[in-house]
C-alpha cells in the first residue's frame, strides 16, 4: 500500500491508498474531489473506498463528487456521525476492522474535536515497517484539534489511545499546521531540546515548500505538548498538577495563541 500525499484548500492533505496489484485506490477525508479523480486517472486505479475521520466540510466535501463517478465507492466513517457525512454506508466504532486491498486497518473512536471523530490505524506487518495513524483534526504534527464538540477529558482519553501506539507509527494527519504548532510548544516546553531541534527542521522544511506531515509519533510524544499532559515542565508551565487540567489549559492557551 503505498500513500499519496494530495494538497488542497489553504492547507488541507488528503491521503491516497494505493493498491498497485489490485488497481484499487481509497481516500482518506476527500476535502475536494477534482484533485483525487486527476490521481485516479493518472493511476488507472478504481476508487473503492473513502474513509472519513468526521464530518467537517474540509474532510468530507469531495464525497458527492467521488460517489458520482465511482458509484460502487463505500464511503466509512463513524457510527455518531450519522446524518452527517455525504453517503456514508459503514457506520464505525471502536475496535472495528476495515480492510483495504492486503492491508487491515483498526477504528479508534476518538471524539473531542467533534463528538464523533474516528481514527484509522494500519498496523505494521513487518518489524521493519511504520504503522500508519490517519486522525484527521485529533492529533495534529506538534499540536491538537480544537474542541468543537468534545471536552478536554474526553480529548486527553482519545490521544491516551493514540500515545499507546508503537513509537514506529507514521501520524497523517490533515492539516499542514506543524510551525505554528512548534511555536506554540515552544512558548510553554522552551527548554525542551528535542522540540528546538524539531522546529529547527521545520523551519527549514516550511522555508523550501515541504511538507512536514506524515511525522513520527516517536516524535510527536517527545515534543507535541498535547500528548504531554502528565509531564512536569509542562504542567507547572501551567501550574497545576492534574493532567486533565493540564491539557485543558494549554488547549485554552493555544486557542488564543
Ligand atoms: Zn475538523
Ligand atoms: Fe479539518
Amino acid at each position: 500500500m503505498q500513500i499519496i500525499r494530495i494538497p488542497v484548500l489553504s492547507d488541507n492533505y488528503i491521503f491516497l491508498l494505493w493498491d498497485s496489484a489490485r488497481k484499487i485506490a481509497a481516500v482518506v477525508d476527500p476535502a475536494v474531489a477534482r484533485p483525487v479523480l486527476t490521481k485516479l486517472n493518472e493511476l488507472d486505479a478504481q476508487l473503492v473506498a473513502i474513509f472519513n475521520t468526521h464530518h467537517h466540510n474540509d474532510h468530507v466535501g469531495g464525497n458527492r463528487e467521488l460517489i458520482t463517478q465511482y458509484p460502487n465507492v463505500t464511503v466509512y466513517g463513524g457510527e455518531e456521525d450519522k446524518g452527517r457525512i455525504p453517503g456514508q454506508k459503514v457506520f464505525l466504532h471502536e475496535g472495528d476492522i476495515i480492510e483495504f486491498g492486503d492491508r487491515t486497518a483498526t477504528v479508534f473512536f476518538v471524539p473531542g474535536h467533534t463528538r464523533a471523530h474516528i481514527a484509522y490505524y494500519f498496523p505494521p506487518r513487518a518489524s521493519e515497517e511504520t504503522g500508519e495513524l490517519f486522525c484527521g483534526d485529533t492529533l495534529f504534527a506538534g499540536g491538537c484539534g480544537r474542541l468543537f464538540e468534545g471536552t478536554p477529558a474526553q480529548m486527553v482519553d482519545s490521544l491516551s489511545k493514540i500515545r499507546t501506539l508503537p513509537d514506529n507509527t507514521r501520524v497523517w494527519c490533515a492539516h499542514e499546521y506543524t510551525l505554528k504548532n512548534l511555536q506554540f510548544a515552544l512558548s510553554v516546553d522552551g527548554n525542551n531540546e528535542d522540540l528546538q531541534q524539531r522546529y529547527t527542521k521545520v523551519q527549514a522544511a516550511r522555508n523550501k515548500g515541504e511538507a512536514t506531515v506524515p511525522s513520527l509519533l516517536e516524535i510527536e510524544k517527545r515534543t507535541n505538548p498535547f500528548l504531554r499532559w502528565d509531564i512536569p515542565t509542562l504542567q507547572t508551565a501551567v501550574k497545576t498538577s492534574e493532567s486533565v487540567q493540564t491539557f485543558a489549559r494549554l488547549r485554552g492557551m493555544k486557542d488564543t495563541f
